[in-house]
């Protein structure tokens, strides 16, 4: 890829926001865009030229990057009226790095395609805090002399980027990863809500098993959050509904059953109905206090 390449950035949320800095501080030259005009503004604050469309971002672009919730904010970005479609080169790279559904991955790709444009699904865990650091885990779908082209970029924004297969694959990847972190706090919070009410300090169990086998990233990440009754995001129990429902889409499609994300599923579900779905992910421990009774704390923490 050749110096002075010129990045598109649609979608400066939670996490696009600090990704597309980094790409700012690696030296790259970025016209960005978002609904959101305060979002903008903070990233042209920080060196971005502003785009008055994801079409017009498209146009000024070698490489497009989209960081949006969902499959229906990627099609209608990428597809819509106003949008890359409608500016792209055939030359320009689309790199949504959104977790989305693996099919509308592909869809949105075959669509890019007829206009001989080249996709990427490149999804990420690592969440806020990794996204700042420029130290995600990027997991990717596409063709692999594509793959090659724009990796120094994603290695910018990352520590990591695995090529998975072919587009769609990124997401498929994603969906595990998103099936293992909901069942791992689920798992974190059943255990804690235990010790806390068998009158164990959770903060004591934490710390006793944490560098054994049931210790995790996930467990090092959220003990430490919930044991303070910190539910701040974060990664928002209503994105991780999001992910399991296309865990759950996918599966069944392929005759896949997924019984414990059903059920994690269901607990965020619960969460819902009172209200909790912006608390982070790590608020499941939530239901669980309430099923038994308890606060699960520790001044230990
Ligand atoms: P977010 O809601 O904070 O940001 C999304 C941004 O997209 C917002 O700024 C919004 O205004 C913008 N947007 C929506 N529709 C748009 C449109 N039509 N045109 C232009 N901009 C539009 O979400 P986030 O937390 O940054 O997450 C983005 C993606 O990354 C999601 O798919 C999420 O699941 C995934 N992800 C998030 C985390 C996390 O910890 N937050 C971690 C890993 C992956």
């Amino acid at each position: 890829m050749k110096d002075g390449v010129t990045i598109g950035f649609i979608g400066l949320g939670i996490m696009g926001k600090p990704m597309s800095k980094n790409l700012l501080k690696a030296g790259y030259t970025l016209v960005v865009y978002d609904v959101v005009k305060a979002a903008v503004d903070e990233v042209v604050a920080a060196g971005a030229t502003a785009g008055s469309s994801s079409a017009d971002v498209a146009s000024k672009a070698d490489i497009v990057i989209t960081m949006l919730p969902n499959s229906p904010h990627v099609k209608e970005v990428v597809l819509g009226a106003g949008g890359v479609i409608e500016g792209v080169k055939k030359e320009t790279i689309v790199v949504d790095m959104s977790s989305i559904a693996p099919l509308a991955a592909q869809e949105v790709a075959a669509e890019l395609a007829k206009k001989s444009v080249k996709m990427l699904d490149a999804p990420v865990s690592g969440g806020e805090p990794k996204a700042v650091d420029g130290t995600l885990a990027i997991m990717v779908g596409g063709p692999e002399d594509v793959f090659e082209k724009v990796k120094p970029i994603l290695l910018k924004m990352g520590a990591s980027a695995v090529l998975c297969g072919d587009v769609g694959a990124g997401n498929v990847t994603k969906l595990a990863n998103q099936i293992i972190v909901a069942l791992n706090i689920a798992a974190m919070s059943e255990a804690l809500t235990l010790a806390q009410k068998a009158g164990v300090d959770p903060g004591k169990v934490f710390d006793a098993i944490k560098g054994g086998l049931a210790g995790s990233t996930v467990l090092n990440a959220k003990a430490p959050m919930v044991l303070n009754g910190n539910y701040k995001p974060g990664f928002r129990i209503e994105l991780h509904i999001k992910d399991l429902q296309n865990a759950l889409d996918t599966a069944h499609d392929i005759g896949v059953p997924v019984p414990l994300s059903a059920g994690v599923m269901e607990i965020m579900q619960a969460l819902k109905v009172e209200g909790k779905q912006t608390d982070d992910h790590g608020g499941i421990i939530q239901f669980y206090e309430k099923l038994a009774g308890v606060k699960v704390r520790s001044e230990l923490t």
